[in-house]
């Protein structure tokens, strides 16, 4: 019973540094987020000893009477949350969540229409290297080399040349709306099940701030730890009740054992927080931010420094800034950022003349920052920031200096010691 620090102090510095870390830097990766005390409290809890293979009512291990509480308040918010009939939520990531989905929806060897990797889709929609290149026939769609947004005649052009037996809707870097009825009505044309994969945008969607996909998609699959902020997991969506059980035998036993409760105990206190005032307030915040970030990226002093964003604008949690034409490559915007302690990814932009390690763009997000309470007046200022470290155009430590007042104006767990 002795605590961590006794017993593996290695580790238990592991986590005071991380926790110093997040606290004393900016968080702008855009598929990060901070869960709530209560969140970690579940994941950090006695939940994590049970075995619980199966689902609730019908286990295949016994004392599963307080877990099986857990599970079923996970998928009764879940499906209010998004207004689904059917709710799976034992994936333990998003990328099991999609391999149980393709597992239920296509056989090996089908073909499967999704976003180009390198044009904002996830590796787990096609990319040669991961499950779901290597047991399918891939096709992508890709974005529009001047708008560089999705243009649904191209989708529909795809599906109509490859017949595919499923179309993928969804993304990792894309800075704009979805038009899901669209998917849908191509998904129909050509007899295919759509499928849309809603990781990143699952929180704007619970706030009503972006298009539901629940309505149109055959199958919705999302994480739980980005714009929703709740624990490192995900979970499945549907309306079709032979589906949802292809899809329970899919997660288990298909790709998975034993569920881990502890996280979908987490799941279920995510969802909760997610139907409330403050989450809406907060995906607002979250918006109005990445609009912020956007729009200093788009004044004249940026664009004669080479910076520029994709779609020149953003709808969602998220800002592709453009380097192409900027001196710094995405690598060493990355660190620039990282040197006055704004945390961000630099990412390939579509078409991208740079190699992958180096990239030609920057995927900056505001989720974690608005958990954090930034609103506008702090968005502005770090927007600010960022523009000039881009720009090249500030001084190091003056810069940031202002970022550790923002990140002390914010105390992150306040009241938490150590973890
Ligand atoms: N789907 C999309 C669209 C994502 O962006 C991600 C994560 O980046 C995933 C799935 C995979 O989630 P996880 O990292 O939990 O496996």
């Amino acid at each position: 019973n002795e605590p961590l620090e006794v017993v593996d102090p290695e580790i238990a510095a592991v986590l005071q540094n991380e926790l110093n870390r997040q606290r004393s830097t900016l968080e702008m990766i855009a598929s990060e987020n901070f869960v709530p005390r209560a969140v970690l409290e579940s994941q950090g809890s006695v939940l994590t000893n049970k075995y619980a293979e199966g689902y609730p009512g019908r286990r295949y291990y016994g004392g599963c009477e307080f877990v099986d509480v857990a599970e079923d308040l996970a998928r009764e918010r879940a499906k209010s949350l998004f207004g689904a009939k059917y709710a799976n939520v034992q994936p333990h990531s998003g990328a099991s969540a999609n391999a149980a989905v393709l597992s239920a929806i296509a056989e090996p060897g089908d073909t499967i229409l999704g976003l180009e990797l390198s044009h904002g889709g996830h590796l787990t929609h096609g990319m040669k290297l991961n499950f779901s290149g290597k047991l399918y026939n891939v096709v992508h769609y890709g974005v529009d080399p001047e708008t560089f947004l999705i243009d649904m005649e191209v989708v529909r052009q795809k599906a109509l040349e490859h017949k595919p037996k499923v179309i993928i809707a969804g993304w990792s870097a894309y800075p704009r709306t979805l038009d899901f009825a669209a998917f849908r009505a191509i998904a129909d044309e050509v007899g295919a099940t759509l499928w849309v994969d809603m990781a990143h945008f699952a929180g704007l969607v619970a706030a009503g701030l972006y298009p539901s996909p629940v309505p149109h998609a055959h199958v919705t699959s999302s994480t739980v730890h980005k714009t929703i902020g709740g624990p490192r997991s995900g979970f499945i969506l549907t309306d079709d009740l032979d589906l949802y059980k292809k899809l329970n035998s899919n997660v288990f036993p298909g790709q998975q054992g034993g569920p881990l409760m502890h996280v979908i105990a987490a799941k279920a206190t995510a969802f909760k927080l997610a139907a409330t005032d403050e989450f809406k307030d907060r995906q607002q915040r979250t918006l109005s931010g990445a609009r912020l970030v956007a729009d200093a990226l788009t004044t004249e002093a940026s664009k004669a420094a080479g910076v520029d964003v994709l779609t020149g604008g953003t709808d969602v949690h998220l800002v592709l800034a453009d380097l192409r034409h900027s001196p710094l490559d995405g690598q060493q915007a990355e660190d620039a950022l990282h040197a006055v302690g704004i945390t961000v990814n630099r990412n390939a932009v579509p078409f991208d003349p740079r190699p992958p390690m180096v990239t030609s763009g920057l995927r900056i997000g505001t989720p974690a920052l608005a958990t954090r309470g930034f609103g506008d007046v702090e968005f502005a200022e770090v927007a600010d920031i960022i523009a000039l470290t881009l720009q090249q155009a500030g001084d190091l430590e003056a810069l940031s200096a202002r970022v550790t007042a923002l990140a002390d104006a914010f105390p992150l767990y306040p009241g938490l010691e150590e973890w």
